[in-house]
Order: structure tokens, then C-alpha cells, then sequence
């Protein structure tokens, strides 16, 4: 099929695509393994500017990129997804993901770790130390098996918010997802999701990636707790699992692989195939038969529009039509590795979609349309 023109990649795109990866790989070298560029006495202030270090200006941009798009989106009142109809305002779930996003990325995301640590430095803001970047987020799952504070996070909050909400954390508030969502909004980010995000038979098989993934976290998070607790120590391993997570999960798939790829896999590419906090939501929703599904009606025309929106590469068009009539079989996460963006039901031009919890007998609870106003 004949690539349309507008889907074609600009000069200017293309000039994007050449600088983008290298600085992504560039970057993340820089704030992980600095010690690669300056040698083993190396001074880690040489990267620093104006006396703050690569993580401080990476999470300034990082964070200026997602909140700008969020303001620009909710002053705009723009519907990104409306693309198959007239551009209508945007929906009152989008208005509030997108307040969602905003608030917890900046609070959350850069205030409470970067500029509050850095108003209570010695020797001021303007002169963080030189410190090699350690990367323990929640995502990976181990440091709940050390941490009380975050064993309850993820074993008791991340479950409760999953049977209600299903995996609606992945768009409304992580930090990874905060930047997925956004670029996925932006007139480049959305015609990435469209056209490049892998769909089809291979890519859910593929999926199996982060079953992997889930396991490697939560074998390595029961050795480190044994270690803490003295049962079983196996310090060489244990280093072989550190460096595994740092090098290969965190590096290579979860940073630059995981940012530096959405102009070529779409968005989400870390998040359906790496994330083990996402598998295990999943898996949570799937056995403790999560209330959240998207439930498609009868208005469906099989226009298939949803599914190119689907940033997780989910055939949504499959659950709503066969051969153009409407079967209405609803999903959740049983069945896919959906996040809740609500992308698919903003973009379908007949309102054939809309979110609806699951009640006891497996059947989706209609209570009433999503508002579009
Ligand atoms: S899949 Fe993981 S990294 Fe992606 S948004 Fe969800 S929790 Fe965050
Ligand atoms: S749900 Fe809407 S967008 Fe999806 S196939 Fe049906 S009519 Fe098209
Ligand atoms: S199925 Fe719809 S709500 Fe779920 S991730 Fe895909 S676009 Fe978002």
C-alpha cells in the first residue's frame, strides 16, 4: 500500500531522527557510566553546566517537554485523538489525564527529587557533587523486596488501583509513561504510534519479553532480600544480577532503547515489552479479575481507526467489529496489555467505545458513555 504523503518523513524529521538517537545514547552514557568517557580517576564534575549535573538538566527538559505539551494541550483544548472528525475539545478524561500528568510530573518528578535536594545542598544550588546516577525505580520491581515503604507501594496500592483503574497508572502518572503519553500528542509522536508501533499475531508473542523481564526482577529482588536478611548470600551473583539490571534492562532496553527508539517502534516500546511492573499489573488484573475493560457498542462501523491509536499496539478494532458489523466483546487486561489512555475512544468518529467496568458475572457494567464535553 502506498505510503501517503503526509505520512512520509519530512527533511526536518529526518534531520531529527539523525541527531535524536546518538544523543539519547550520548546522554544516558553520560549520566550511567560516565567513568566510560573519563576513565576510571576521572572528575565527574566535567559534565556538569552552571554547576548542576546531567541528571538535574536531563529532568529539566525531560519535564519541560511534558509539561509544556500538557499546558499547550489543555489551553489549546485540543482533542489530539479527533483526528478522524471535525477537532472537537478535548474529552473530560483527556482534560483530566493530562492535568494528571502535569501535576504528578512536576511535583512529583522533578521538584521533590531535583530542586529540593538541590535548595538544601552544601555550598548551594548552583554546585550539586559529582555522583555517579543509580537507578532503583519502582518499575523494576526488586527494590519492593527492601524497601517496607515500597513493598506496600507495590504490593498493596499498585493491586487496589489496578482492580479499579486497570493500568491507567501507566498513562495518568509514571514518569515514564508521563513522557510517552505526551509525545504521543505531538504531531510527529502521533503519526510514530500510527505507523510504527508494532501490531499483529508476532508482536503480542513478543510480549513474552517481559514476562522475563518480571521474573529476572523478582528472583533477583527475593535473593537481595535473603542477602539483607542474612539467610543466603551469593555475592557474586547478586553482582552479576546488579550489572545485568544496570547494563542490559535499565541502559540499553529501559533508556536508550526505550526513549531513543519511538521515532521507529512507536512510544510504548519499553512499556509493552520490558516494563516488570507492567507485567505484573497485568497479571494482577488477569487473575484478581480486574473491574476495568473497554467495552465496545453496537454504533461500530469497523472503521479501524482505534487501533492505529492504540500506542500499545492493541488490534482494539478486533474487539469491536467482525467484518464490519458489530460483535461488542469487551477486553481488559486479561486479554491485552491495555493502559487506560483512552486513545481509541476518543479517535472513533461513531462513539462505538468507552470504558466500563467488568461486574461478577464477566460482563461489562454499562453505566453511560464517557462525556465528551
Ligand atoms: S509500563 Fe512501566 S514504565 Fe511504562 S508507564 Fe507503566 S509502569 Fe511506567
Ligand atoms: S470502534 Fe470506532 S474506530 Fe474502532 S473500528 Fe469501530 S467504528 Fe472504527
Ligand atoms: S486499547 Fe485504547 S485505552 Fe487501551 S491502551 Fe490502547 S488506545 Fe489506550
Amino acid at each position: 500500500m502506498a505510503v501517503k504523503k503526509s505520512d512520509q518523513r519530512s527533511l526536518n524529521e529526518k534531520l531529527f531522527l539523525v541527531v535524536f538517537f546518538p544523543a539519547v545514547l550520548i546522554f544516558y552514557v553520560i549520566h550511567k557510566y560516565p567513568y566510560w568517557l573519563l576513565g576510571p580517576d576521572g572528575d565527574l564534575t566535567t559534565f556538569h553546566v552552571l554547576g548542576k549535573s546531567p541528571g538535574f538538566w536531563y529532568g529539566t527538559v525531560y519535564t519541560g517537554l511534558v509539561c509544556g505539551t500538557c499546558l499547550w494541550v489543555l489551553i489549546s483544548n485540543r482533542n489530539q485523538y479527533q483526528r478522524s472528525k471535525k477537532k472537537g475539545p478535548l474529552s473530560t478524561y483527556q482534560r483530566n489525564k493530562f492535568r494528571s500528568i502535569l501535576i504528578v510530573q512536576f511535583v512529583a518528578f522533578y521538584f521533590a527529587p531535583y530542586v529540593l535536594p538541590g535548595l538544601r545542598q552544601d555550598g548551594g544550588f548552583f554546585n550539586d557533587p559529582g555522583r555517579v546516577a543509580t537507578k532503583a525505580a519502582h518499575v523494576y520491581v526488586f527494590p519492593a523486596f527492601t524497601s517496607p515503604g515500597l513493598a506496600v507501594y507495590m504490593f498493596l496500592v499498585i493491586p487496589v488501583a489496578v482492580w479499579f483503574f486497570g493500568k491507567r497508572y501507566c498513562s495518568w502518572f509514571c514518569a515514564c509513561g508521563n513522557l510517552a503519553e505526551t509525545v504521543g500528542v505531538l504531531p510527529w509522536g502521533q503519526k510514530w504510534v500510527r505507523l510504527y508501533t508494532p501490531r499483529g499475531k508476532t508482536s503480542e508473542k513478543l510480549e513474552v519479553i517481559q514476562f522475563i523481564c518480571l521474573g529476572f526482577a523478582v528472583v533477583f529482588g527475593v535473593m537481595l532480600l535473603l542477602d539483607g536478611m542474612k539467610f543466603f548470600s551469593a555475592t557474586n551473583a547478586l553482582d552479576a544480577m546488579q550489572s545485568t539490571q544496570d547494563l542490559i534492562i535499565d541502559f540499553v532496553f529501559g533508556s536508550v532503547v526505550g526513549v531513543g527508539a519511538y521515532p521507529i517502534f512507536g512510544t510504548r516500546v519499553w512499556c509493552r515489552y520490558g516494563c516488570p511492573m507492567a507485567q505484573g499489573m497485568k497479571l494482577f488484573g488477569r487473575f484478581s479479575r480486574s473491574k476495568f475493560a473497554v467495552v465496545p457498542n453496537d454504533k461500530c462501523r469497523g472503521l479501524g481507526v482505534c487501533t492505529e491509536a492504540c500506542p500499545m499496539g492493541i488490534d482494539v478494532a478486533a474487539y469491536a467489529h467482525k467484518d464490519k458489523k458489530p460483535i461488542e466483546v469487551s477486553f481488559g487486561l486479561t486479554e491485552t496489555p491495555c493502559i487506560g489512555c483512552g486513545g481509541c475512544i476518543d479517535v472513533c468518529p461513531v462513539e462505538a467505545l468507552s470504558f466500563a467496568p467488568i461486574g461478577k458475572d464477566g460482563k461489562a457494567i454499562i453505566v453511560a458513555t464517557e462525556s465528551k464535553s
